[in-house]
């Protein structure tokens, strides 16, 4: 039914607007310290996923919660294809980005079951990450004309106005920026 290796599915409840699919995950436990780690209870999660047959899917996962014996911390049982910072499937990530630039939050915030804010959080750090992977270039140069005031030298709102030389900017344009290491793009 959701076609993600790694998960058994265990349980599918419907309701008119969504599927409820409660999977199990055959995981290793975490590494931590060398003294290892021990149980330490369960916690239920529900990561979105993309919607089948129209309706909403939440898939529900009871995390294997464990304790390290060497540090004290608490860890949890990895789940594949999750993002690791939102609580939804990595597919689901992308099919936001992908769709983000041209249909409004709102309306995927609807279609998939999410928060605007949630849609509109994972757009922001993708546009961010597109960003820095372009570089400012300059594409000519261009002389900008002092204004009048300042060449009367009295510029209102301006204490002791600096004599104006007119200006230099440039006009700027973006250059993908070279490909990193491609054994570290990740
Ligand atoms: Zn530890």
């Amino acid at each position: 039914m959701l076609n993600l290796n790694g998960f058994v599915v265990d349980q599918v409840a419907e309701t008119t607007t969504q599927y409820d699919v409660t999977v199990k995950v055959d995981s290793p436990a975490p590494p931590c310290c060398l003294a290892g780690v021990v149980l330490n209870g369960t916690k239920t999660v529900m990561f979105r996923d993309l919607p089948i047959h129209g309706k909403h899917v939440g898939i529900w996962v009871n995390r294997q919660r464990y304790k390290c014996r060497g540090c004290g911390k608490t860890l949890y049982q990895g789940v594949p294809h999750m993002s690791p910072k939102h609580e939804m499937t990595e597919r689901m990530v992308r099919y936001i980005e992908r769709n983000s630039l041209d249909r409004t939050f709102s309306a995927l915030a609807t279609e998939l079951g999410l928060s605007e804010f949630a849609v509109r959080g994972i757009f922001r750090a993708y546009a961010k990450q597109q960003l820095s992977e372009l570089e400012p270039v300059t594409l000519y140069p261009v002389e900008i004309p002092r204004c009048r005031h300042e060449r009367q030298g009295a510029h209102p709102g301006r204490n002791a106005p600096e004599p104006q030389q007119g200006g230099r900017a440039a006009v700027l344009g973006w250059n993908p920026r070279p490909a990193e290491d491609p054994a570290h793009d990740d």
